[in-house]
């Protein structure tokens, strides 16, 4: 009987005219940011994500840091890291608004320096009741496992998030997209 069926509402985007998925930065169907009113970005895909990932440490390694760092000042201003450049994916704030070159310095350095200075911290705290070297060094140990822990934890995130944010993303307030053309 017409009527009598409990109604559902869904919201649909305005692109794909698919179902966009409740209060997601993104549509769930073709993924383009609905809070850009161009509607020109889209989700960056997690393969992008971690080739951006795996490009960023290539280039720190291959150039001893110092030459990634003469690029990022180069693309920051364009909400871009070094990897990400090379991939075409850009860094945005969850307002739409492009991100300013000291959000990308930030998103870079901020997270893995918050938890470097917690384990320093710990160090110190700990380091004055140990009772030996040897327990300093595994204390320091420890603390460099929980480090490393931490910050795979942090970039692992945007594998199972509906917005495909790392939590410094989230903690930032930080989109990852690339520009397309043309809807997909
Ligand atoms: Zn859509």
């Amino acid at each position: 009987m017409i009527g009598s069926t409990p109604r559902t509402f869904v919201l649909e985007c305005d692109v794909c005219h698919r179902p966009s998925g409740p209060g997601a930065y993104f549509c769930a169907s073709c993924d383009v940011l609905n809070i850009d009113s161009e509607r020109r970005a889209y989700a960056a895909t997690r393969w992008s994500r971690l080739g951006a990932f795996t490009l960023d440490y290539l280039i720190i390694w291959l150039t001893a840091g110092v030459g990634w760092l003469i690029w990022l000042a180069i693309v920051a201003p364009r909400g871009q890291s070094p990897g990400k450049s090379l991939l075409g994916l850009h860094i945005v704030r969850a307002d739409a608004r492009s991100a300013a070159a000291g959000y990308v310095w930030l998103r870079e350095f901020g997270w893995d320096a918050a938890i470097g200075v917690v384990c320093v911290g710990l160090l110190v705290l700990l380091g004055a009741v140990a009772s030996s070297v040897g327990e300093l060094l595994l204390l320091w140990f420890w603390l460099t496992v929980v480090f490393w822990a931490f910050s795979f934890l942090d970039a692992a995130w945007l594998l199972w998030d509906r917005d495909r944010q790392t939590l410094h993303d989230k903690v930032l307030g930080t989109l990852v997209v690339e520009l397309a053309r043309q809807p997909r």
